[in-house]
């Protein structure tokens, strides 16, 4: 934690809520102590914002920093085929390759305004600890904060699929699943070594999917999570396909199976929740558990739309993620508000559209409540995470003018000062910490061993793609308890 004191003076003050005003921050070990006109520096550190505004660092609450260099190698495919390019046909990696991953989100998200980040990382089961350290070295050393929620899961992949509407067999599995057990004691460790071991990095309980583990990992899972007093993060009903596995594994809805297990609460979020019906909502309200949104990859991967104004004028708390880089291709938290007001016209009556500012407020407030930390506010007791822009680009006469203008006209080029935990991490839009040269030749030499596999890549999609189109099709066309596709009329007549 930050001991040196900031004094930021005579920024143009964009927060949550409230009007914008012109006002001096002043930050203390790492928090935010006092907000107001006039404040003398005394010792602190003086940072002049007169011509700039002062912003919440954006939080991206949900993605996979192993696939921050996958950019432009994956098709926009369904879930399902997906999986098989950007996760399963990828080459092998390093605890080095990992930390060069997470270091290059980290300077990506850090340089475009956002602070804080909720990683569903992947960690090799067989080597947790030295990747884990290599991961959450990556986010001491740029700066950032993360939430690390290893992903983890126990069983093959295509014991995670309903094959109810395949002509042939099941594949054969593509590896020998791990043992829960095994997973559950490096989770454990993993919580011994990091759990308060520095301000900026929070371990979290991670499980890929309900339907992605056995009852005995999930329960594990849950027993640690509720032991330590720890965030839970999973992925739930992403896509329409997913409803028959859920069912088929636990003979009722991963959601209803994550209440009983106590893992529905507040601290918990689940990522996507796109195929969700209207109780399964209510349950996730009730409970104080978070939405995440991912809005770019559920279009990347075709997965529907989430009725996000449902949802905000239902009480639901709902946070904003990227995701990975293969359903992005990018780590810019501008964009991903961008398309989710954008989305929201495909559903609903325009008078029902969330607008900019409330996309805005629903980045920082649910992210905030995913990462369970005082997060996404400039008042005082908050943590001290803030982003100072350039205003060039921008006209800051009122709040929701200029929150509409951030979120539809911004990508981070703005950013010129970026404080986390009351520390100066980013200045003059660039890393304060990170050789950028270096890490970018070891980013360069990872991101060509990734594109000179694609052809292998290739090879092994088109071994199941056949298969899983199949089971894919059949499960789209079984009726479903809600609809969270865009009907797009028919053009020049064409048949469906
Ligand atoms: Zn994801």
């Amino acid at each position: 934690m930050s001991t040196a004191e900031l004094l930021v003076r005579g920024a143009t003050i964009l927060d949550a809520g409230g009007p914008l005003r012109v006002a001096d921050i002043r930050t203390e070990d790492g928090t935010i102590t006092e907000v107001g006109p006039g404040l003398r520096p005394g010792s602190a550190r003086v940072i002049e914002a007169e011509q700039m505004v002062a912003m919440p660092g954006l939080i991206n609450a949900h993605t996979h920093s192993a696939q921050n260099l996958d950019r432009g190698t994956t098709p926009n495919l369904p879930l399902d085929l997906w999986l098989m390019w950007a996760v399963f046909g990828k080459p092998a990696i390093t605890a080095e390759d990992r930390y060069t991953l997470a270091m290059a989100g980290a300077l990506e998200m850090l340089e475009s305004g956002c602070t804080a980040v909720l990683d569903h990382g992947w960690v090799a089961p067989w080597d947790f600890e030295d990747y884990s350290e290599a991961i959450m070295s990556a986010y001491a050393d740029a700066g950032m904060r993360v939430g690390l929620a290893p992903m983890i899961g126990d069983l093959d992949i295509f014991d995670t699929m309903s094959f109810a509407g395949a002509s042939g067999p099941r594949p054969e599995p593509l590896g020998d699943p791990f043992e829960a057990e095994g997973l559950l004691e490096s989770m454990a460790r993993f919580f011994d070594r990091w759990q308060g071991a520095h301000s900026r990095l929070t371990p979290m309980v991670g499980p890929s999917a309900p339907q992605r583990c056995s009852h005995e990992l999930m329960e594990g899972l849950a027993r640690l999570a509720g032991a330590r007093g720890a965030g839970f993060h999973t992925h739930v009903l992403e896509t329409r396909t997913q409803i028959g596995a859920n069912l088929e594994r636990y003979g009722r809805s991963s959601v209803s199976y994550l209440e009983d297990l106590g893992m529905l609460r507040p601290g918990s979020s689940l990522a996507h929740c796109v195929w969700m019906d209207p109780d399964e909502f209510s349950t996730v309200r009730r409970c104080g558990a978070t939405i995440v949104h991912n809005p770019v990859s559920n279009l990347r991967c075709g997965s529907g739309i989430l009725p996000v104004a449902d949802l905000l004028e239902g009480g639901v708390s709902v946070a904003l993620g990227a995701d990975g880089a293969a359903s992005n291709d990018n780590q810019n938290m501008f964009e991903a508000m961008k398309f989710a007001t954008l989305l929201q016209t495909l559903h609903g009556s325009h008078v029902r559209w969330p607008q900019a500012p409330a996309i805005w407020r629903m980045c920082l407030q649910g992210g905030a409540a995913a990462l369970g930390q005082p997060l996404g506010s400039l008042q005082p007791g908050s943590a001290a995470d803030i982003v100072l822009l350039d205003t060039e680009r921008h006209m800051p006469v009122n709040a929701e003018g200029l929150a509409t203008s951030l979120v539809l006209a911004e990508h981070g080029e703005s950013v010129h000062t970026v404080i986390v935990d009351g520390e100066v991490m980013v200045s003059e839009g660039r890393s304060t910490r990170v050789d950028k040269s270096t890490m970018a030749e070891r980013s360069r030499a990872l991101q060509r061993r990734f594109h000179e596999a694609l052809p292998e890549r290739q090879a092994f999609y088109d071994r199941y793609v056949d298969v899983l189109t199949e089971i894919h099709d059949y499960e789209m066309a079984r009726p479903a308890p809600v609809e969270r596709l865009a009907r797009i009329t028919p053009a020049f007549g064409a048949a469906g």
